[in-house]
């Protein structure tokens, strides 16, 4: 006989994982189907900041031309595919047209609101839940080779000020003082306590034993294929394994999201933004706070047990493929930046897709069409941080009626 849970997730990443938390403490039974491993998607081998603090959207004005120029010069960490793609041609004219002072306004404050909702949950779950992951909380250095942009982030921080999120400006002096590794060719630095870090697949592997041992539902190796529907309700998901059944029905399958878009009318314009990371065994000479390494828009995070160079954003839709220059030039932004030993064998080079909307805000919502059926994707570049505001806000849509932070931003109305 067929198996009927209160709620099914579709995707098994960090944001599937932690709405699976939240409803499980609500005592809903929950089975979470995954087309591959759970883990195995963006939430895999990215940078592990808990960047509470990254409140500003990606869409600021100017920033398309800046980085037109500096595809131009040969070093920008963008890289968009030629060729006639109309969703991808339809996102870049959206996004576009987002960078722009009132949208910056707008989404700088829906942000803040679920980046700090999300910074409370985690510090009451760390506290609940004693995961391995390497969580510390030792805050972001941000690193300038450039005094220009340097002396600019000046106006980026007053803006973070505002919001009670802003860093402590350094000289080299004092930045190497906390920091040792610092390169000589650094003119500057940022700290921003603000930010904790984890090793983001530890953490899901540990969250997600966790879990199992509440009563979490896994199936593995299981793509969702189909929806069979009736009077604008879900009934089952049709996989390759079979048919499953729930009340409701959560898609949390990041970049692949607009898959579904036909079969449940939905326009959700999510492209997939290529990031790409090198890991390694943490090297005796290494950072001891993670970096990010502004010019380069790439992040260096150590962990007690490991050490990884991330970065790069990359529109080319879903290939896989890794390319051996934008893995070199995470090595190379490194050793600009930072005196450490790179030497160390490389255990993993990893791509993976953030799932990016044009306005830089994730979609947190339940569907106008389908009544038993909610949205949680849309990330981008923040997913493991606002994973549990998001978590949470769809457990208690599903289960109180409503979320305890407002979700207009997050609406799938706004496309
Ligand atoms: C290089 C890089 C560095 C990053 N650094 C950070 C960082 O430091 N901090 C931060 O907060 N964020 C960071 N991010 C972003 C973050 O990784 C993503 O926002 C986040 O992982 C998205 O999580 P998700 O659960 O939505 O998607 P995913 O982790 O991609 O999960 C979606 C899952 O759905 C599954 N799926 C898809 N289709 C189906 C189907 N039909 N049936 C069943 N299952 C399906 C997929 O297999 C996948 O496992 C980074 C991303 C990259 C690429």
């Amino acid at each position: 006989m067929e198996s009927k849970n209160d709620v099914i997730i579709v995707g098994g990443g960090i944001i599937g994982l932690a709405c699976a938390h939240y409803l499980l403490k609500e005592n809903a039974s929950v089975r979470i189907i995954e087309k591959d491993v759970i883990g195995s998607g963006a939430s895999h081998g990215n940078c592990g900041l808990l960047h509470f603090s990254g409140i500003l959207p990606l869409c600021a004005p100017g920033i398309v031309r800046h980085e037109i120029y500096r595809a131009i010069c040969g070093t920008s960490p963008l890289y968009i595919k030629p060729g006639l793609d109309i969703d991808r041609f339809l996102w870049l004219i959206k996004f576009a047209s987002h960078c722009n002072k009132s949208h910056v306004s707008y989404a700088t404050k829906a942000k803040h609101e679920l980046l700090r909702y999300s910074k409370n949950l985690y510090a009451q779950f760390f506290k609940e839940a004693s995961l391995s992951c390497d969580y510390e909380k030792k805050g972001l250095l941000l690193l300038f080779r450039d005094r220009q942009y340097f002396e600019k982030y000046a106006i980026t921080n007053a803006k973070l000020k505002q919001y009670d999120f802003e860093a402590r400006p350094l000289d080299t002096k004092d930045a190497r003082a906390i920091e040792p590794s610092i390169h000589e060719d650094v003119v500057g630095a940022y700290y921003n306590e603000h930010d904790d870090h984890v090793r983001p697949e530890i953490l899901i592997q540990s969250w997600k034993n966790h879990l199992v041992k509440k009563g979490l539902i896994i199936e593995e190796k299981c793509k969702v294929t189909n929806f069979e529907t009736a009077h604008n309700k879900i009934r089952a998901v049709k996989t390759v394994k079979g048919r499953y059944q729930a009340d409701h029905f959560i898609i949390s399958t990041g970049a692949f999201t607009p898959e579904f878009n036909k079969q449940l009318k939905l326009s959700i314009p999510v492209q997939p933004g290529k990031g790409y990371s090198i890991t390694m065994e943490k090297p005796d000479r290494s950072c001891e706070i993670p970096c990010l390494l502004y010019e380069k828009n790439m992040v260096v995070t150590p962990w007690k047990s490991g050490y990884r160079l991330g970065g790069t954003m990359e529109f080319s839709g879903f290939d896989k493929t890794l390319n051996k220059k934008r893995l070199a030039r995470l090595l190379n932004g490194a050793g600009e930046y930072l005196n450490t030993s790179l030497e160390n064998p490389i255990l993993e080079e990893w791509a993976g897709f953030r799932p990016m909307t044009y306005d830089d805000l994730p979609i947190i919502d339940r569907s106008p069409d389908t009544k038993n059926l909610y949205i949680a994707t849309g990330h981008g570049m923040l997913g493991l941080t606002m994973a549990t505001g998001t978590g949470k806000a769809i457990s208690d849509i599903i289960t109180k009626g409503s979320a305890q932070i407002s979700l207009a931003p997050f609406s799938l109305d706004r496309f």
